[in-house]
């Protein structure tokens, strides 16, 4: 609070991408923690459930008429073919969430994110990377949650992702989780300071008055030393 400017209370809409392994859910996992100012916008996809996600919770999972069915109705801000599936986020929910001050969290690959970027000017895009290939080999070999043919495929995706990253507007090298979520953290926080969230301020014309009221409050003349 300030009574000196007024600022735009609506969250940011935040882009976050990476390659698979990358660590993009467990930053995002400690994020929702220790910010009560997000929440994740939970996405639909075709992919089936993977070890121990839930309907809802993780994804909605839906069938690809389903899907193709919500495309044609017009229900997502944008939709990705990834691997063989689709993946889109539903607009449903998004607005209502920005006005109430939260920071919207998109967690999606490139192309869906890129698509955003041109509906949504002031979306924030934030890439994580892995601090090296083989360790996000190592990463995607110890999930142990797809087959090898899979996995293979994931790592050659990451090669081609990677490229990508100058488009976005902040880069976070998962080496350290606590550190990058930390980092992560730090943008949100800093892109509300940002000055062109200001919308008035309240200094008027009684500047002079002000000074005097606001110093003749503390200030005690009796032991001045001139
Ligand atoms: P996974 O199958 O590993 O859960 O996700 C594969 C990729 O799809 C990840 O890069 C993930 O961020 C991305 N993804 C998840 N939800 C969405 C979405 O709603 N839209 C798009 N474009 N990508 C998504």
């Amino acid at each position: 609070m300030s009574n000196i400017i007024k600022t735009n209370k609506r969250g940011n809409l935040i882009v976050i991408s990476g390659p698979s392994g990358a660590g993009k859910d467990s930053i995002v996992e400690r994020l929702l923690k220790i910010n009560r100012d997000t929440c994740l916008s939970i996405s639909a996809t075709t992919r089936s459930p993977r070890g121990q996600e839930k309907d809802g919770v993780d994804y909605y999972f839906l069938s690809r008429e389903e899907f193709e069915k919500r495309i044609k109705e017009n229900e997502f801000l944008e939709y990705a073919e990834y691997n063989g599936n689709y993946y889109g986020t539903p607009k449903s929910g998004i607005t209502d969430k920005l006005n109430s001050g939260k920071d919207v969290l998109l967690v999606i690959e490139i192309q869906g994110a890129l698509k955003v970027k041109e509906l949504i000017k002031e979306a924030i895009f934030i890439f994580i990377l892995p601090p090296s290939m083989a360790e996000l080999r190592r990463r995607l070999v110890d999930r142990k949650t797809e087959d090898k043919e899979k996995i293979i495929n994931r790592f050659k995706t990451a090669y081609r992702e990677i490229n990508e990253v100058t488009k976005y507007n902040y880069v976070v090298i998962n080496d350290d989780l606590e550190d990058a979520v930390a980092k992560t953290n730090s943008i949100l926080l800093s892109e509300k300071c940002r000055v062109d969230r200001i919308e008035e301020v309240y200094l008027a014309n009684e500047e002079e008055e002000l000074h005097e009221l606001l110093i003749d409050k503390e200030f005690d003349n009796s032991d001045l030393k001139i």
